[in-house]
């Protein structure tokens, strides 16, 4: 599960050093089927599949994203895996995680509406999770599209979110969701 090491003799500067090797605990919440597998399985399956290590089981995979200052992080990614049904227990799927991505399927507007829990839970139990509005399923087309785009980035602005629309059937979007969370989430570590 290492990521690589540095070549020797590479200049690594501090701010390099501190992430390197760095872990970090993604959460996936949202309704049920609004595509939380499918993104993780997309962007865990598809798109660094020589470069990292995946372990599938309940709901739980691994990838290490490799940043473009050379750092990298480990992400530890958790499905809910149909416990959004039993909300109780999904308090120790998001404990101490270090981003949500709060999902809702844009064919779909009351699973936006349900982000707006999601969003309450995490800011009064984990103050600093990052939380990431993604709008899944954005290859399906009018007229089954129902969520309007400038509601759902009113609300992510509302609250303080990044917010990405992805598609994991297209992959459109995956990569560059997961890499800005993982931007964002070595930029906390290093500085704070
Ligand atoms: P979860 O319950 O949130 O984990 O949702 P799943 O990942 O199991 O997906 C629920 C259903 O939506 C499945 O039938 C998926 O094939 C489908 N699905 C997931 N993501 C997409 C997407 O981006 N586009 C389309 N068209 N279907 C999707
Ligand atoms: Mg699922």
């Amino acid at each position: 599960n290492e990521p690589k090491k540095q070549p020797e003799g590479l200049i690594v500067n501090n701010e390099q050093k501190k992430a390197l090797n760095l872990d970090a605990k993604v959460v996936l919440l949202g309704d049920s089927g609004v595509g939380k597998s499918s993104i993780a399985m997309r962007y865990v399956n598809n798109t660094f599949s020589e470069a990292f290590e995946v372990t599938i089981g309940g709901g739980y995979l691994q990838q290490i994203v490799r940043l473009k200052d050379n750092s990298s992080l480990k992400l530890d990614i958790w499905d809910t895996g149909g416990q959004e049904r039993f909300r109780a227990l999904l308090q120790l799927y998001y404990r101490d995680a270090n981003a949500a991505l709060i999902t809702y399927d844009v064919t779909n507007e009351r699973s936006l509406e349900s982000c707006e829990y999601w969003v309450n839970e995490l800011r009064n139990t984990e103050e600093n999770c990052i939380l990431c509005l993604v709008g899944n399923k954005l290859d399906i087309p009018a007229p089954e599209r129902k969520v309007d785009s400038k509601k759902a980035e009113a609300f992510a602005i509302k609250h303080g979110m990044i917010w990405f629309e992805t598609s994991a059937k297209t992959g459109e979007n995956i990569n560059k969701l997961f890499e800005k969370v993982a931007q964002e989430i070595v930029k906390r570590k290093t500085e704070g």
